[in-house]
């Protein structure tokens, strides 16, 4: 794979995702840093989403519940360029009947090497990072060479 860089703007657009048992540490994670998370473009599985803007007033696009598709359509948008950052409090001590979707998930933001956080600690330290909200240039797959080199 060939890798070009690209750069993420300040403003990143993030992705906040987090299972039943989970949603409690993401709620308490997001108002500690109501603040600095205020400056970003948020997007969230459906559930969360909700809670997210009701409880803490943070304007948050909302996507399809993931056990609906949510997972999924955060995947795409990650593949598209449209997400660049991924805090996904996914529950260690609880079978999910979207696993696959979980795993995919977790797949694409490592194919498209995001910044991706699975639990409080990570997240605190992503969050305060000085790298955190100034631009910030990371490779990504160079999809235009990947297509050049399939088989026509
Ligand atoms: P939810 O989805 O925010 O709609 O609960 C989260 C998930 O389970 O992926």
């Amino acid at each position: 794979m060939d890798y070009k860089t690209v750069s993420m703007p300040a403003t990143r657009s993030i992705a906040l995702v987090a299972h039943d048992n989970m949603k409690p540490a993401l709620l308490d994670w997001a108002d500690k840093h109501h603040d600095l998370l205020a400056k970003h473009k948020l997007h969230a599985t459906g559930t969360t989403g909700s809670m997210i803007s009701a409880r803490l007033g943070l304007d948050v696009n909302k996507l399809i519940s993931g056990p609906m598709g949510g997972d999924q359509q955060i995947g795409a948008m990650i593949a598209e360029g449209k997400i660049d950052t991924l805090i996904f409090f996914w529950d260690p001590l609880e079978a999910q009947p979207h696993d696959p979707d979980i795993k995919a998930l977790l797949r694409l933001a490592a194919v498209w090497n995001i910044p991706v956080a699975c639990n409080p600690a990570s997240a605190d330290m992503m969050i305060t990072s000085s790298l955190f909200h100034t631009e910030f240039e990371r490779a990504a797959p160079d999809y235009d060479s990947y297509k050049a080199n399939r088989p026509t």
